[in-house]
């Protein structure tokens, strides 16, 4: 298998429950609270390992509980942290999501060590691990980072995956050009793209628009419908699997890792899809993100 690179974030997710959001100046009684791991970076680095890929995550904590805590999880669920960088004098990067009983949050990220993940500590790391093939990176870190990332593992020949999350609006070309997969979901598409992605047309335009600037291939996530993936080819639609959602948290990071591990594995676009869209509807039937990872052996099952 062939070993895959993850660069990105590393949160502490802070979740606390309460009937209803306060207001502004109010405050409200709680029902409960949990800290979760997460982080996108982590979340596809975690995927990635509990489904058996050798995987390396870069990223960049502080030097407290939190960052032990989500170092220790990747750790045990296979993923190398050598390289991982403890930031002296910074805090792990955390997310605070108030959630009310109607599901609906608000949300407040502080980056913290995760502003550290910058050109300098990716020169100064990357060529310690330049034996990955693949490369999955998001946009939880300084932005001149991902585009260091993607150009340097360019010219090494080696795949770029993009999930562009969270998406900018537009992305530079000479990047574009560099990015085999790109895997938005479909608003991340409508800002990247600049095109309305509220319908199955607007969504192959916004795709098309991507490819015309020369991104290989767009897997565009749809929530319980599935897949869409767009190239020069053509495109074709991945049925959703159906289950009984309880709590999509971390499904776009789930879909995104397991997509790596298959294409590491050698298979093809088709197989890599399927087997992205089975894994991360296995992620919505339990509750939290890296908790609700599945191992490879639930995900083969459940495509029997
Ligand atoms: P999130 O931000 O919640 O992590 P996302 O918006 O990045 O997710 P989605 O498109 O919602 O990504 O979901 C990613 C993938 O997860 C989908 O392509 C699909 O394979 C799977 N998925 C999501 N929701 C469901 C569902 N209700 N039932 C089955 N599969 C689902």
């Amino acid at each position: 298998m062939k070993k895959i690179l993850v660069i990105g974030s590393l949160n502490m997710d802070i979740q606390v429950t309460a009937d209803r959001l306060p207001g502004v100046g109010e405050t409200v009684l709680g029902t409960d609270y949990s800290y979760n791991c997460g982080g996108k970076g982590a979340n596809q680095a975690f995927a990635a390992g509990r489904l058996g890929a050798d995987a390396v995550m870069l990223g960049c904590v502080g030097q407290d509980e939190f960052g032990r805590t989500l170092i220790r999880g990747l750790k045990d669920n296979g993923v190398c942290t050598d390289y991982i960088s403890v930031r002296e004098g910074k805090d792990t990067g955390t997310a605070v999501i108030l959630v009310d009983s109607l599901a609906n949050n608000s949300i407040v990220t502080i980056a913290g060590a995760n502003g550290s993940c910058d050109i300098p500590y990716l020169e100064k790391t990357e060529p310690q691990i330049m034996d990955y093939e693949y490369l999955l990176v998001q946009m939880e870190i300084p932005p001149d980072a991902v585009f260091y990332a993607i150009d340097q593992a360019k010219e090494a020949g080696k795949a770029v995956i993009l999930n562009p999350a969270p998406a900018p609006v537009g992305l530079p070309e000479e990047i574009m050009r560099k990015i085999d997969i790109i895997t938005p979901n479909e608003s991340e598409l409508a800002r990247l793209s600049r095109h309305k992605t509220d319908s199955l047309d607007g969504i192959m335009e916004g795709a098309g628009k991507l490819l015309s600037q020369g991104v290989g291939h767009v897997i565009v996530t749809m929530g319980d419908k599935g897949a869409l993936w767009v190239s020069q080819e053509g495109c074709r639609m991945f049925e959703g699997t159906r289950v009984d959602a309880l709590d999509t948290t971390g499904a776009g990071d789930c879909f995104n890792g397991a997509l790596a591990v298959k294409l590491a594995e050698g298979k093809s676009m088709e197989e890599a899809i399927c087997f992205a869209n089975a894994a991360a509807a296995i992620s919505v039937t339990r509750k939290g993100a890296q908790a609700s990872m599945p191992f490879k052996e639930e995900v083969l099952s459940l495509m029997q």
